[in-house]
């Protein structure tokens, strides 16, 4: 067994030794992510971009930044084996495992209903800032701001004169992502409603989220 499938088992079994929860296409959720315990969020049908945020637990003002991992990480997109920041400057969540083809973005805004105005839409269209303000809502999380998110699985690539494309995912289906969390904290994430551009491919789709303890998966 190699160890990319020997990593994929390993997080596989755990995920069936836990409660998976469905993130349904186009809504957020936020999940409670003690220190020491995982969070994995499978691409169950392929393409669809994640927006994810993390809150420290009791700060609502600390929170996941990636300008400040930027910084820390040296690196313009986080990969596995990097931590992330938060703008107090500590680490936060490890991106332990991630199966993908490790296309993500850390530099755009979430979607917002601004955006899909812009973009000629008519009407309220479901976007990934409400969807985080509504999670948290829902969850109780305090927040402070709506902070720029880490969007997993978004190929929006930087081309060679600096314009910033936007291309379907390269995320396969079953593909997934873990972070193990470093201190108490709450994950949100967004199953991205964009559908006015290709970044989701030709739907928008549910994910599997999982929050786990009991494995080793670097
Ligand atoms: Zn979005």
């Amino acid at each position: 067994m190699t160890d990319e499938s020997c990593i994929m088992t390993t997080v596989r079994a755990a995920i069936n030794g836990t409660t998976t929860s469905t993130l349904f296409g186009g809504h957020g959720r936020a999940f409670e992510v003690p220190e020491g315990h995982r969070v994995t969020i499978v691409n169950t049908f392929g393409t669809q971009v994640v927006d994810m945020w993390s809150i420290v637990r009791g700060d609502g003002s600390e929170y996941l930044s990636l300008a400040h991992t930027h910084v820390h990480a040296a690196r313009l997109t986080p990969r596995a084996g990097d931590e992330l920041w938060s703008n107090r400057r500590r680490p936060i969540l490890r991106f332990e495992v991630d199966t993908s083809p490790g296309v993500h973005d850390a530099l755009l805004a979430a979607c917002d209903r601004e955006r899909y105005a812009l973009l000629g839409h008519v009407g309220y269209h479901r976007n990934c800032t409400d969807n985080f303000k509504q999670a948290c809502t829902e969850a109780d999380v305090p927040y402070r701001t709506v902070p720029d998110p880490f969007n997993l699985f978004q190929n929006t690539p930087v081309e060679e004169d600096e314009r910033i494309g936007a291309e379907i995912g390269q995320t396969k289906p079953g593909d997934f992502v873990t972070f193990l969390a470093l201190c108490d904290l709450y994950v949100v994430l967004s199953a991205c409603p964009m559908d006015m551009n290709p970044i989701n491919g030709s739907k928008v789709s549910d994910v599997e989220v999982t929050v786990h303890q009991d494995h080793e998966v670097r």
